[in-house]
């Protein structure tokens, strides 16, 4: 179990600007005051009681830790220290510049199949890692892909936010509701027990439905199709790709190690090495979907912004700014369409 400090973060590090935010408070620049060193800390409300609407539960933010911890590894975004005061926890994490993978392609005029799977490489190797340790992460998704430093040659993924990550114990089964509407796996949706497959089949989206329900349905009915106008530029070898992993049988879907080792990712002939270098990924489609994410994830954080300040106004809580950072906490508390049933984090296209 991690060391959790009883100190106040403020007498180690300067807090600086802030870099993100999420359902339970702010992601902000931290500088460690006895070396210059930069870091990001993870500010989280905590639960004021079992009953209470915001914040979140310390046991979810001890398992974060613990996880974190057992995670050492390039890809995967790194703990460096842990504060607790009654009220909040400070995970103090590796500062991580470079922005989200998707940002950074979505900026290219064009992309090779090649490149793309350089990426691909390094997110399957985090993500093979934490499954050889019987963690899923169970919100793989774009806003969840970062780079460490997009100025370089082959900029480095970082995956973060374990924040609805479980290790498995054997012999124990585990459910959840869990994920982002249209990132999630089938047996998700249907209420199954969960392995690490179910990372494999998140984090894509092509069942996007016209609305929450329309996209779970899709899921369950693995109803998608490789369309001309997005795919006629796709490799054989990486719609086989694609194929083998949207599948709706857990045992049957490949793993994060069966996928590093797919001729797609990994190439036996020059044959297929030449037919992924030919191969492009259709940067007109790309864009127009990161835009529509972008567009709506801003949407649902004012959303949620508005509607927390008007619970907060009506308990007379919002005078101070640090109230502010709880502003978008606590969103599934709010979600009140059928499909909400999925605890809701903040989504791109639902
Ligand atoms: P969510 O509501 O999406 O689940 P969360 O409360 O669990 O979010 P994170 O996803 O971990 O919080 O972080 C929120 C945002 O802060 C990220 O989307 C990212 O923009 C930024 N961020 C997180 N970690 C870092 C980091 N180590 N370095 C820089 N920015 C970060």
């Amino acid at each position: 179990m991690a060391h959790f400090r009883l100190q106040n973060v403020e007498d180690f590090y300067e807090i600086g600007e802030v870099l993100g935010s999420g359902h339970f408070g702010q992601v902000r620049e931290l500088t460690e005051q006895s070396s210059g060193t930069l870091w990001a800390g993870k500010f989280l409300k905590l639960q004021r009681s079992a009953s209470s609407r915001l914040g979140v539960e310390r046991r979810s933010v001890e398992r974060e830790v613990e996880i974190l911890q057992a995670l050492p590894h390039a890809h995967i975004m790194a703990l460096h220290d842990v504060f607790d005061s009654r009220a909040e926890i400070v995970l103090v994490v590796e500062l991580i510049s470079g922005g989200e993978l998707f940002d950074f392609i979505a900026e290219k005029e064009n992309l090779m199949e090649n490149e793309a799977i350089g990426f691909l490489k390094q997110i399957l190797s985090g993500v093979a890692f934490m499954h050889s340790k019987q963690i899923a992460h169970f919100d793989l998704k774009p806003e969840n892909i970062m780079l460490s430093d997009k100025s370089a040659e082959l900029p480095e993924i970082k995956i973060i936010d374990f924040g609805l990550a479980q290790r498995f114990t054997p012999g124990e089964e585990y459910r959840s509701l869990c994920g982002t509407p249209q990132y999630i796996a089938p047996e998700v949706v249907n209420y199954e027990p969960l392995t690490v497959a179910s990372d494999i089949l998140s984090g894509m989206s092509p069942f996007q439905g016209d609305s929450d329900e329309e996209t779970l349905r899709n899921i369950v009915d693995m109803k998608y199709e490789f369309e001309d106008q997005y795919f006629s530029a796709t490799s054989d070898m990486a719609k086989d790709f694609i194929q083998k992993l949207l599948i709706k049988d857990q045992s049957e879907r490949m793993t994060a190690e069966e996928c590093l080792m797919h001729p797609w990712i990994k190439p036996l002939t020059h044959r297929q090495a030449a037919s992924r270098s030919r191969s492009s990924i259709n940067m007109k489609n790309f864009k127009k979907f990161n835009a529509r994410r972008k567009w709506r994830m801003s949407y649902n954080m004012v959303w949620v912004c508005n509607r927390l300040c008007r619970l907060q106004l009506l308990c007379k809580q919002a005078q101070e700014d640090e109230e502010l950072r709880s502003c978008e906490s606590d969103q599934e508390d709010i979600a009140i369409k059928p499909a909400s049933l999925i605890r809701r984090r903040l989504s791109s296209n639902s």
